[in-house]
């Protein structure tokens, strides 16, 4: 079949996966990149508007008890106190955004009881929406209490679906576990944020796979794909960065197979992404961040952010670069929410 084929049918519904890797491959050149990542952009406009999204996080509201830690990870074993969780959203709403990520690590023998009881001292304190993303820790009871408190969305993250690559990237996690994740989040009706993440060593087959498994998750509302960045000091920081033009691939092909999650430049990206994500059907970024203070050093560090503030208490740092990001879309001819 002709890529123009597959682009005429993708206009009214998904690809099939053979057709969605036909299309994944063909954008390796330019000129049918153009066609495939107009065909996304316009299921976009379609299916859920031409807006792109902000949103913010807090970081982290549960400490990474992963041993040993994923290999590119710079995360920590501290967590913030729910004092500072609370203060954090009070500066979150400062910034204008109306919708916030609670992100924690991953601890495979918890239930997820620390986090509904976060989500309960919190959630009466703040007006912004509470979505929560931490690991693999979920009981089914703890997840349909979660859905009662009103919680916006819950991850449950592969990174990757190859089984080789997530041993030998995530030595200590359990892509088992968070495969089954996914699937009781989207069984109890709870909103479902689920990452991608490009040049981990994934193939074009197993980033196809990887969207055909989220495909069957109806509540599947949130796809991330962050794009590796290698930090120093960690087991991978030789590996090679992660290109733009392969996250955007994988965005593209995400809007036709998936149509309408939010997909989102996340970590290992930035605001000098939009452009070409807006290009590629995707809609959404975070700009506001609350987090343990050096928590990530370097995350930042080749994005010249605007600090609203740092040492706001003795142990969070503010990033907001709401106003970089808002100019970046609107530049491109988008509407930008909030
Ligand atoms: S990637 Fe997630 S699970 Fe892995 S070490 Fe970092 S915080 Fe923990």
């Amino acid at each position: 079949m002709e890529i123009e084929d597959i682009l005429l049918k993708t206009a009214e519904t998904s690809p099939t996966e053979e057709e969605a890797l036909l299309l994944l491959k063909a954008i390796h050149a330019y000129n049918q990149a153009l066609k495939i990542f107009e065909a996304a952009s316009e299921v976009r406009d379609r299916e859920i508007g031409r807006f792109f999204k902000l949103d913010g996080e807090i970081a982290p509201i549960t400490p990474c008890k992963i041993d040993p830690f994923c290999r590119y990870c710079t995360f920590s074993r501290q967590s913030l106190i729910t004092e500072e969780v609370i203060e954090g959203l009070h500066l979150a709403e400062q910034t204008g955004i109306t919708e916030i990520r609670l992100s924690g690590g991953t601890d495979l023998s918890s239930n997820g009881s620390e986090i509904v009881e976060l989500v309960n001292q919190v959630k009466n304190l703040t007006g912004l929406r509470l979505n929560v993303n931490a690991g693999p820790s979920y009981s089914k009871e703890n997840l349909q209490v979660l859905k009662k408190l009103g919680v916006g969305e819950v991850g449950s993250s592969l990174e990757t679906i190859n089984p080789e690559v997530f041993k030998r990237t995530k030595p200590g996690d359990s892509l088992e576990r968070r495969m089954e994740t996914t699937r009781v989040i989207n069984d109890v009706s709870l909103n479902l944020q689920s990452i991608i993440m490009v040049g981990l060593g994934s193939t074009d087959e197993d980033y196809i796979n990887h969207l055909f498994f989220l495909k069957k998750l109806s509540n599947l509302t949130h796809l991330p794909i962050s794009r590796f960045n290698p930090f120093k000091g960690t087991p991978m920081e030789s590996h090679r960065r992660a290109s733009p033009w392969e996250a955007a691939r994988v965005c593209a092909l995400a809007r036709l197979v998936l149509r309408t999650p939010d997909i989102r430049i996340a970590a290992g990206g930035g605001p000098d992404d939009i452009p070409l994500w807006l290009l590629a059907g995707g809609n959404r970024i975070t700009s506001v961040f609350i987090h343990q203070k050096k928590c990530e050093p370097d995350r930042f560090s080749c994005e010249n952010p605007t600090h609203i503030k740092r040492d706001l208490l003795k142990n969070l740092e503010v990033v907001d670069r709401s106003a970089l990001c808002r100019y970046f879309a609107e530049e491109v001819g988008f509407k930008v929410i909030p």
